[in-house]
C-alpha cells in the first residue's frame, strides 16, 4: 500500500486570531518533549501495524513544527526513517513560520531529508500581518526566503491569504506582485474565513471587521487566477498554483481520495475506506499515546456512496476533475449513471464543465465550489 505521512505539531509561538487550526499557544519547552516522544510512541506502533506501507510523501505541518530546533525535527525524521519504509525520491515538507527559522534550522532541515518549504508569509504588507497577529514583518519573510535558497531548498511554496478585512484589490495585488517577484515554484491562495471560536469571530459578532463583499472577494480571485496564469502558474487547485512540475505531491494524495497516516494530536488517516481522527487537545493525544493505546478519538467506515461522494468532491477541487474512466474503475459503476441529476443540473447553471472524458468545475464553479459539492452530498 502506498501513503502519505503527514505529522501534526500543534504549538505556535502565539495564536493567531482568525486560526481555527488545531494549534496552541506554546507555554513551555515541556510540552514539545512529552509530545515528541508520544510522537514516537504513534509512529512506532502504526510501523508494526502497517508493514507494507511504502511512502510517498511526507508533510510536517501544524501549528508551527519549525518550534522545534532543528535538532528534534532531524532526529523525528530519522525515526520516522527506521521505522518505515519512505520512499527515496519522496516529497518531504515542512510548513515554516518565518519568525522561526535560521541558517543552522535551515541546514538541519535539508540535513534531515526535508526537500520542500512551505512558508507561511500571508501577506507582503506590515499592517495586515500585524492585523492578522502573525510573529514576522514582510521582511522577515524576504529574509526567511533567500536563506532558505541559500541553504539549497530548491522547492519552495509560499502561502498567502486575501480578502483580509479592510484589503481591496491594490492591497492584494501589492502582496501577490511582490511574492511572485522571489519566484517561488508554488503559491497557496486562501481567502479568509471567520470562524466560530476564534478572535475574528468575536469581533465579526461585534460589527468589527470590515470584510470585502462577496463582489470584491470574486474580483480578487479572478485577478489572482489570471495574474499568477500569466506568470507561469498552473492553477491546478482551487487554492492552488504551481510551476511546471512543481505541484504538492503530498497534497495530491489527499484531493485523489488516496491512502493516508496522519499522526500527532488531530491527525486524520484514511486507510483501507476507514477514516479516523485522534485526540486533538494534545494532552490528551499524550496521556493516551503514552498509555500504551492508539489515541484514536473517533472513525468510521465509509459506506461506498460516501467514498464516491468524496472522490467527486476531492476530484473536482483540481483542474483535472473527475475522469469518467478512473471513476469507474474504482468503483465499477458510471459516474453519469449514479450522479446524472446533480451533472446535468449544474452544467445548466455553469458551474460544471462535461467533457467526453471527465468533469470539471468552470471558473464560476471553481469560486462557488461549496454549492457544487453540497450538490453531491444532499
Ligand atoms: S501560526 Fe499558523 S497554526 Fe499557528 S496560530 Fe497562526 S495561523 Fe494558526
Amino acid at each position: 500500500m502506498e501513503l502519505g505521512l503527514y505529522l501534526h505539531f500543534p504549538y505556535c509561538i502565539s495564536k493567531c486570531p482568525y486560526c481555527d487550526f488545531n494549534s496552541y499557544q506554546l507555554e513551555e519547552a515541556n510540552q514539545i518533549y512529552s509530545y515528541i516522544s508520544a510522537l514516537y510512541r504513534e509512529i512506532t506502533a502504526y510501523s508494526q501495524k502497517l508493514k507494507t506501507g511504502n511512502i510517498k510523501t511526507v508533510y510536517l505541518g501544524g501549528g508551527t513544527p519549525t518550534i522545534l530546533s532543528g535538532t528534534q525535527i532531524f532526529n523525528i525524521l530519522k525515526f520516522c526513517e527506521d521505522k518505515f519504509t519512505i520512499d527515496k525520491n519522496a516529497e518531504i515538507t515542512i510548513e515554516a513560520n518565518p519568525g522561526t527559522l535560521d541558517g543552522e534550522k535551515l541546514k538541519l532541515l535539508i540535513e534531515s531529508g526535508i526537500n520542500r518549504l512551505s512558508l507561511g508569509a500571508q501577506s507582503f504588507n506590515d499592517v495586515f500581518l500585524k492585523k492578522l497577529g502573525r510573529i514576522h514583518n514582510a521582511q522577515d519573510i524576504i529574509n526567511s526566503y533567500f536563506l532558505a535558497r541559500e541553504t539549497g531548498f530548491a522547492n519552495i511554496n509560499i502561502d498567502i491569504m486575501f480578502a483580509l478585512p479592510d484589503q481591496n484589490t491594490e492591497d492584494l495585488q501589492d502582496t501577490l506582485k511582490k511574492a511572485v517577484s522571489l519566484k517561488p515554484d508554488h503559491l497557496s491562495l486562501y481567502n479568509l474565513t471567520i470562524k466560530p471560536g476564534t478572535e475574528y469571530y468575536r469581533e465579526y459578532k461585534r460589527g468589527k471587521l470590515n470584510l470585502p463583499t462577496e463582489d470584491e472577494e470574486y474580483d480578487m480571485y479572478n485577478w489572482v487566477i489570471d495574474f499568477l496564469e500569466e506568470n507561469g502558474f498552473e492553477h491546478y487547485e482551487i487554492a492552488n498554483f504551481a510551476r511546471p512540475h512543481k505541484k504538492s505531491m503530498h497534497n495530491l494524495i489527499y484531493w485523489q481520495n488516496k491512502p493516508y497516516l496522519g499522526i500527532g494530536a488531530g491527525a486524520y488517516s484514511y486507510i483501507r475506506g476507514y477514516r479516523y481522527m485522534n485526540y486533538e487537545n494534545p494532552v490528551k493525544y499524550i496521556k493516551e499515546t503514552m498509555s500504551g493505546k492508539l489515541p484514536k478519538d473517533n472513525g468510521e467506515r465509509l459506506s461506498l456512496r460516501k467514498r464516491m461522494i468524496e472522490t467527486i468532491i476531492l476530484g473536482l477541487r483540481t483542474k483535472d476533475g473527475v475522469g469518467y474512466k478512473k471513476f469507474k474503475k474504482r468503483f465499477g459503476v458510471s459516474l453519469n449513471d449514479i450522479f446524472c441529476r446533480q451533472i446535468n443540473k449544474l452544467v445548466n447553471l455553469g458551474l460544471l464543465e462535461k467533457s467526453y472524458v471527465k468533469i470539471k468545475l468552470t471558473r464560476d464553479g471553481i469560486f462557488l465550489a461549496n454549492v457544487v459539492f453540497r450538490e453531491f452530498v444532499d
